[in-house]
């Protein structure tokens, strides 16, 4: 257990370094690497990724890493082998579940069996160095929780935050040993574009009307982040890129809203990553 204490040595790499799509659109402690998005915080990095980079033709153009798409598998393959080398965390030291909108979080503390079946659930946190762990989304948010101790990612569209997925994350990585948890929220889906209906609603209504709750609109990030303050996590340590996945360009991000024709599986899904790093493995990107 001794594991949960030191954080790894792994030098972490630098992606490509391109254009810079972002402008001045990015907040500390985001910023771009090449064009996607990375989160240093103490203890680990996050990447969210946008659909660029990649080989899937259309309508899943071109960076889709979801395996429960439409899309022609083998290109879906060489897309998370491009993600692979951009976060130097090879494929076998990818922990990954099967989402199901649910609030199960798992605790990686030990090296997985090759090809271990995955489990149903809508997060992982890790004590493991070399691993990262890695949600899909197309709207829904992808949430990195990062410790000295341990890193978690989670994937929160509103039935996992209805059922507490954020709140689950943090006791879990509060298991393994973290105390001082940063969180960062990656691109997804903005009140500017999520109307719902009253199911939806219902959902937060113990959430306040004019946060969480606005007219016919949810506000899934303010969800987020009162349930990551009801979990003891101050604000100032939950930091949101504040990008919708919906009205940014539509070469951009998958948003599964946006774009879903009769069937859901049409829609691409990118990725988000996170895992530990040691503060003095830090390269200047
Ligand atoms: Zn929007």
């Amino acid at each position: 257990m001794s594991q949960m204490s030191t954080a790894p040595k792994a030098k972490i790499t630098t992606p490509m370094k391109s254009k810079n799509v972002w402008g001045d659109r990015l907040n500390t402690p985001f910023k771009a690497l090449g064009e996607h998005i990375a989160c240093d915080l103490p203890g680990g990095r996050a990447m969210f990724f946008t659909r660029r980079g990649g080989v899937s033709g259309e309508p899943f153009d071109t960076l889709n890493v979801g395996l429960d798409t439409n899309d022609y598998m083998p290109a879906v393959e060489e897309n998370r082998e491009r993600v692979a080398q951009l976060i130097g965390i090879a494929r076998d030291h990818w922990l990954e579940v099967k989402q199901v909108h649910g609030s199960d979080v798992v605790l990686v503390t030990e090296p997985p069996a090759p090809k271990a079946k995955k489990v149903e659930a809508d997060g992982i946190a890790t004590t493991l160095a070399d691993y990262a762990a890695v949600v899909v989304t197309a709207d829904c948010l992808p949430v990195a929780l990062i410790a000295p101790e341990g890193v978690a990612m989670i994937h929160a569209g509103w039935r996992g935050l209805a059922a507490d997925v954020l709140k689950k994350g943090v006791e879990t990585l509060r298991e393994a040993g973290a105390t001082e948890i940063q969180a960062a929220i990656g691109p997804s889906i903005g009140v500017c574009c999520y109307e719902v209906n009253t199911w939806v609603h219902r959902a937060f209504m113990r959430y306040p009307r004019g946060t969480a709750r606005l007219s016919n609109h949810a506000h899934l990030k303010n969800v987020a982040r009162l349930q990551l303050q009801h979990a003891k996590i101050p604000l100032d340590m939950v930091h949101d890129v504040d990008i919708c996945t919906m009205c940014a360009p539509r070469s951009l991000f998958y948003s599964h809203r946006r774009d879903y024709g009769a069937d859901p599986k049409d829609t691409g899904r990118q990725a988000s990553a996170v895992w530990r790093v040691a503060d003095d493995a830090r390269d200047d990107d």
